[in-house]
Parts: structure tokens; sequence; C-alpha cells
């Protein structure tokens, strides 16, 4: 083996864990998912053991000993503080009362005997993304990522390293504000996000946003449509996408306001930490080239930047998503070896 020592990323999900395994020099020794049950629903207890198995099967797999195993890195879906306590209001993924306010950080550390460091699973994807498209040169650049899934996810990284903020909350790009009056139609309902607010960029750009507002309204403009004819508003909102890549009329005016939303996000990034590459991830992007092209087109023209910024700026995507969390989690954990 070339290396000496090595560094783990753990991705936790709703149903199941996916782990990685990374050198020093920045390769990562699996190129695929490697996954087993995360076991979240029988509480923490059970969640923690099944990221240890996680563990040891990845090493096994790429023959890494554990004891070469300097940090590891582990992401989990939000809310979750800086230092991974999960929200005490508590989340969509930890839904039972025991894992409010549950340090699971911490729990891993004691659990494995080995440093863990936390990353929400958006930041992960950002620290990915951004490490794929900038290479060596990450230490010398900024991005911004948009992850678009159930909700809006997002990250900010500034010379390599991501911002957590005070509370780790820095980067809920989601739950920034975005001007609607040039987005919606007239007539068109002010949308709403489940964190309370109006007119965020979650609230138009996410699976959410699609199945309580975006498209409750555009059904009513497309009386014959066959969705319709779908019961349940979570499986109609889900074949959006299907029939926008198919090129259904109203499903692409739902991932256009989508497109105008993330683009005016951007604008706000622009002028907030001017960062050299902005990625939009997301099942969005994981469409056919012609949907997703046009998507990322759309973002981009609704993306205001000043001449000097439009020079250098790159609008992309977030690459191997179901692995991105994962490589993300190891990547976060390097960087605390090489730079505690
Ligand atoms: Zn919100």
């Amino acid at each position: 083996m070339a290396s000496s020592w090595f560094v783990v990323g753990l991705d936790n999900g709703g149903t199941k864990d996916n782990g990685t395994v990374l050198d020093p020099d920045g390769n990562f020794l699996v190129d695929r998912m490697v996954e087993s049950p995360s076991n979240v629903l029988d509480g923490p207890e059970a969640a923690v053991d099944a990221l240890a198995q996680c563990l040891d099967n990845v090493l096994e797999l790429t023959g890494v000993s554990f004891d070469d195993v300097r940090a590891v890195g582990l992401d989990t879906p939000g809310p979750a503080s800086a230092e991974g306590v999960i929200s005490s209001m508590g989340s969509t993924n930890f839904s039972t009362p025991e894992w409010r306010g549950f340090d699971i950080r911490t729990a891993l550390e004691k659990r494995i005997g080995r440093p863990v460091v936390y990353n929400n699973d958006a930041n992960a994807a950002a620290l990915y993304a951004h490490r794929e498209h900038f290479g060596s040169t990450g230490y010398e650049n900024s991005s911004v990522s948009a992850i678009i899934g159930t909700g809006l996810g997002g990250g900010i990284v500034e010379s390599g390293r991501i911002i957590k903020g005070r509370n780790g909350m820095a980067g809920e790009l989601g739950h920034v504000f975005v001007p609607a009056h040039d987005i919606l139609e007239e007539g068109q309902p002010i949308p709403r996000c489940n964190c309370g607010f109006e007119s965020d960029a979650e609230s138009i750009a996410s699976l959410t946003g699609i199945q309580i507002n975006l498209l409750p309204y555009w059904l009513t403009r497309y009386p014959d449509h066959p969705l319709h004819g779908v019961s349940g508003a979570k499986d109609r909102a889900k074949q959006v996408r299907t029939l926008a890549e198919e090129g259904d009329e109203m499903s692409l005016k739902i991932f256009e306001q989508q497109a105008k939303a993330i683009g005016r996000l951007f604008t706000i990034a622009a002028n907030f930490t001017d960062p050299t590459a902005y990625f939009i991830g997301g099942g969005v992007v994981e469409t056919k080239p012609d949907f997703r092209n046009w998507f990322i087109d759309t973002v981009r023209a609704n993306t205001t930047l000043r001449t000097e910024q439009a020079k250098t700026a790159v609008v992309a995507t977030v690459p191997d998503l179901d692995m991105a969390g994962a490589r993300g989690a190891a990547l976060g954990a390097l960087a605390h070896v090489l730079q505690p």
C-alpha cells in the first residue's frame, strides 16, 4: 500500500450508510458505493453501531488496517450543530424522540476510538464538488453549492474550507429570501417554506416546494394535465421531473421557476462571498443532458454578476451525487488531520 495512513468518510442516510477511504494525497480507494443499513429508525445506539459496521466494511474491502486510520469524517442530514449535535427540535430523518439533541459525532468517536470530524450532508457534498472542480488549487478558490432535494441544501467553501458559522448554520441557502416578484405568475400564491418563511429559495427550488407550492398552482393553469389523475401529493410532485425531461410544458414551467430561484440565490451569493464557482446538485442535474443543460443555462441566465465576476465565474454541477456525502466527509477529515 502506497500510503502509511488514511482517513475514512461515512455518509449517514435515512436508510443506508455509505463509506469511502481517502489517502493523504487525496486519492479515493473505492470508486463505488459501499452501503449497509443505517438503522436510524432503531435509535441512536443502533445507528452508531451501524456506522461502525460501515467503517469495518469499507476497511475490509480496501485492505486498509484500522491502525492506519487517522480520522473519520461523518456526515448526516441536518439540521444539526457544527459539532454534530442533532437539532433539539428534531429533524425529518432523526424523527424519534431519543435523537433530539443527540451528539452523534462524540458518540461515534467514543465507539471507534478515532477523531471524528462532522459535516452536514450538504456541506460534505459542497466540499466534494469544490475538490473535484478545483483539484489541488482548492485552497486558492471559493464556491457556493445549492443541492436540490426534498429540501434545498447549501454549502459555502472559502479557500478550500467549509464555512460552518457560530452554530453550524452557515450555508443554509434554502432559507435565504429570494425576490419572487418576477418569478411568480400573476395571481400565483406566495410560496411558503416548512421553516416558516415565505418566498425563500427552498419554498420554490425543492421537491417540497413543488409539492406544496408550485404544482398546486400550475395544475389550476392546466386543467387537463395528466397529473390531475395521480393520487398522493408527493407522488405527483415526484413525477414532475420525469415529465419535464420528456418536454412536458407545465413541468418545464415549474423547473424554470426553480432555475430562476437558484439564479436569484447565486446573485445574492455573488454579493456576499464573490465565489469563483457556483455548483448545482441534486436529482435535477442527474437527468438527461438536454434537460440538465437547459436547467443550468437557465440558472446562469438568471444569475446577475458584475462584469469582473462574469469573466471568471463558473456554473457547474455537483458530480457523483450519491457518493458526494461520504467523499466530502472524508475530505473534511483529511483537512482536519493536515491543518487541525
Ligand atoms: Zn425555509
